[in-house]
């Protein structure tokens, strides 16, 4: 199979640095995993040398050393080389020695093409035969608490990774039981009344990733902390956990009491929960938008119980799916008619929130 080669489509020279060596290499006896990631939250057009160069930009800012995963595959079932066989990795805390990855370039609930999986499977085949051992499989989800590596591509891990004639099922969110909403909450912890971890909204969170850019643990957010919690903020989390001497489910990235206590000097309580978010306006949440507070609002709807319409977890893309669960919680407060049409004021918006 072909990999395309740093070089040849463009890396820049590890850590920016044309002096620097790169990140350490890892003898082949020492891997026994494999993990799958996507892109993140956002799907995902384009192909060719642009996908391993934005990763690059973007694990670059985060300090890493270039891309962190060892290959790249867009949906063209091009392969590219990241930290290739032998450098480790920089993509699943406490996995990168043990575990070689590949990160197929969709997002969301996208769809992986054939190729893109065919690809995926012949770099695993391969790294079999390298190392003379049957590897794990593993989607990022195994290793850490996150949403990574989506609906789709978790089920066709958890399928055994099939080379040829995999149909992804039509309704991936329902592999699971419960649904998209169990999903969530797999990734959530309450304390003192507060949710933390993926999908949690408040003050609370905002607070949270706050302490943790002023202890130097705030690497992995591209923009600010805020108030929904992403997972920038499970990653900086666990890399606090770490600091704190924890390790495997402990470093996680979904808080407990301990290492809250440790992070804010004391526990916040519910009764000390903030208000509603303002309302961001009505043309957030209408067809053809996409935007950060469809997100949130189909997180939180999926936390208030009203995510049954979602097959995947929800995302940034204004969808039927979001109108109709929204359309529920509205006939859940006794409206009816114009009131509940599934397309949130600002009064759904202050119910949803408090
Ligand atoms: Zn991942």
């Amino acid at each position: 199979m072909t990999i395309i080669s740093r070089a040849a489509w463009g890396a820049k020279p590890w850590d920016n640095d044309p002096a620097s060596k790169g990140p350490a290499t890892v003898p082949l006896a020492e891997r026994t995993e494999w993990f799958v990631h996507y892109d993140g939250a956002t799907p995902i057009t384009r192909t060719g040398y642009a996908i391993p160069r934005a990763i690059e930009a973007q694990h670059l800012s985060q300090g890493w050393a270039s891309v962190g995963y060892n290959f790249v595959v867009d949906q063209a079932g091009n392969a590219y080389e990241g930290r290739g066989w032998s450098r480790q990795g920089a993509h699943c805390p406490g996995h990168n020695v043990s575990g070689l990855s590949v990160q197929i370039a969709i997002g969301g609930d996208q769809e992986p093409t054939a190729a893109a999986l065919a690809t995926a499977r012949a770099l695993y085949d391969e790294a079999c035969q390298r190392t003379g051992r049957t590897l794990a499989k593993r989607g990022h989800r195994d290793g850490i608490a996150t949403l990574c590596p989506g609906s789709r591509l978790y089920a066709w891990v958890q399928a055994g990774m099939p080379a040829q004639g995999y149909t992804p099922a039509p309704d991936p969110g329902g592999a699971i039981p419960g649904g998209a909403g169990a999903e969530v909450a797999r990734y959530q912890t309450t304390i003192n009344g507060l949710a933390y971890g993926y999908g949690a909204t408040g003050a609370h969170v905002t607070a949270v990733g706050e302490a943790l850019v002023r202890k130097g643990f705030g690497a992995h957010y591209a923009v600010g902390p805020g108030p929904v919690w992403t997972d920038a903020d499970t990653l900086c989390y666990a890399a606090f956990q770490r600091s704190l001497g924890y390790s495997g489910a402990d470093a996680d990235g979904v808080p407990g009491e301990a290492s809250l206590r440790a992070l804010l000097g004391s526990l916040p309580s519910a009764t000390a929960k903030a208000t509603a978010p303002p309302f961001p306006g009505r043309r957030h949440f209408q067809p053809g938008q996409s935007n950060a507070y469809v997100t949130q609002l189909g997180q939180r709807l999926v936390q208030k119980g009203y995510g049954r319409h979602y097959t995947v977890g929800p995302g940034p893309k204004w969808a039927e799916s979001d109108r109709r669960n929204v359309e529920a919680f509205q006939r859940a407060q006794g409206w009816s008619g114009a009131d509940a049409d599934g397309y949130p004021g600002p009064e759904t918006w202050r119910r949803l929130f408090t």
